[in-house]
């Protein structure tokens, strides 16, 4: 009974010495961990080699080593990527939403010195172009694009949006496009001194041309009709391109409020004896008050080539509808024909200079290629939009679209 009671006691005794140790060992474990999470060294914990954590203690070390391992080379290529961002030779910065300056590179603290907020920098820039990009209320776009020149150089400016754990920063970068912007200038100048200087040889030509017809015997006119047809292509390329550079260069651009319905007519008063020629209808509704801000000259540009393609593109005895009207703040004008139309694969490249559907039939009737990008700039000089809808054989519709302002 005393054995059986002894033995009890030391089973007893036994057990509470393991629970003991166990206990300890959770406890140690469970520090060890916390130190692990902590990021502290761990030197002051010791450990039972036959403890029965010690097996998952090494297992524990073996991934904080890793960890530890990780560490290094995620600090490493912190700092290197932090090297890279501070000397890349563009000007960046980050900006809180709220406008602090988080961090900007040597480039930008050498363009812009030593600012600490947004603010500061648009109050050096003084850009209305700069503060459009960085209204707030602009927030639904996420990469923001601007041109501005300043210090006598120019610079594309973009503002990204960086999203990172919830929080969101600007990260705006200044390029400099001075080299491209003055050999684009250059290109421009000489383009338009080239076509000036054209102008009054070709008039002259075109005159004695004239002059000869008349004296020249039957079998010898079509020679005179093949020069004129030849001249007239290159007055019409001269006279495309001073307007694509009047245009493209913004010179002499007068915005003021004008009734569309007037230049519409104008537009069909100018080309009505085109339209004769080839029996084509044009119909045309005057509308109600459509009043629009732009230059009204080049608005009137626009609408002529759009309507002298719809006459050259339709055969005879087809019809040209045009509408205006105003939906959704908007102001629309269509232009629909019932002419060859455009095959769907030539349809996103009309818009581009020299580009033509059928390179003999363009020349045949006097085009140059120019005609739609010049209509291109003009809306996108008016910060409208211009889309086209065509079906070979069916006709082509363009449809433009007009911000009120
Ligand atoms: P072009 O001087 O050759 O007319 P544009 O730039 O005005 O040059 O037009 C580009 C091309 O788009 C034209 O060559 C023609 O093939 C096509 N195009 C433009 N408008 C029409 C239209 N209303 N119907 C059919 N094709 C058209």
């Amino acid at each position: 009974m005393t054995l059986a009671f002894i033995t009890l006691l030391l089973l007893l005794l036994i057990s509470l010495f393991y629970i003991f140790r166990l206990k300890r060992s959770i406890v140690e474990l469970t520090k060890y961990l916390e130190h692990i999470i902590q990021d502290k060294k761990l030197k002051k914990i010791f450990f039972h080699r036959k403890g029965f954590n010690y097996d998952t203690i090494l297992t524990i070390k073996k991934i904080e080593d890793r960890i530890e391992n990780l560490k290094v080379r995620l600090e490493k290529k912190e700092k290197l990527l932090e090297k890279l961002f501070y000397s890349v030779p563009i000007p960046l910065a980050f900006f809180t939403k709220d406008g602090k300056l988080e961090f900007k590179n040597y480039s930008f603290e050498k363009l812009f010195g030593d600012i600490s907020n947004l603010d500061d920098l648009k109050n050096l820039l003084r850009k209305e172009s700069f503060y459009e990009i960085t209204r707030e209320t602009a927030d639904k776009i996420e990469k923001r694009n601007t041109e501005i020149e300043w210090k006598n150089r120019f610079y594309s400016v973009n503002l990204d949006i960086v999203r990172f754990e919830q929080r969101e920063s600007y990260l705006i970068s200044f390029l400099d496009i001075t080299e491209l912007k003055k050999t684009q200038i250059i290109k421009a100048e000489f383009t338009s001194n080239v076509s000036h200087e054209l102008k009054t040889p070709l008039t002259v030509i075109k005159g004695f041309i004239e002059t000869l017809e008349k004296e020249l015997p039957e079998d010898k006119l079509y020679m005179i009709k093949t020069i004129k047809r030849h001249i007239d292509r290159l007055q019409n390329l001269v006279s495309d391109i001073l307007m694509l550079d009047m245009v493209e260069s913004e010179k002499n651009i007068i915005f003021e409020s004008f009734d569309l319905n007037v230049t519409v007519q104008t537009a069909i008063s100018l080309l009505e004896k085109e339209a004769k020629e080839k029996n084509i209808e044009i119909i045309f509704k005057n509308e109600v008050d459509l009043t629009v801000n732009g230059d009204s000259f080049l608005i009137l540009q626009a609408l002529i080539n759009i309507l002298t393609n719809a006459i050259k593109y339709t055969p005879v005895g087809g019809n040209i509808t045009l509408k205006i009207g105003k939906n959704d703040g908007k102001i629309f004008f269509f232009c629909k024909d019932t002419g060859i139309g455009i095959p769907s694969q030539h349809l996103p490249r009309i818009f581009e200079r020299f580009y033509v559907v059928d390179k003999s039939r363009s020349r045949q009737m006097g085009g140059t290629g120019l005609g739609l990008s010049i209509v291109k700039h003009i809306i996108e000089l008016h910060k409208g939009n211009i889309t086209v809808n065509s079906e070979p054989g069916k006709g082509t519709e363009f449809i433009i679209e007009l911000p009120v302002m």
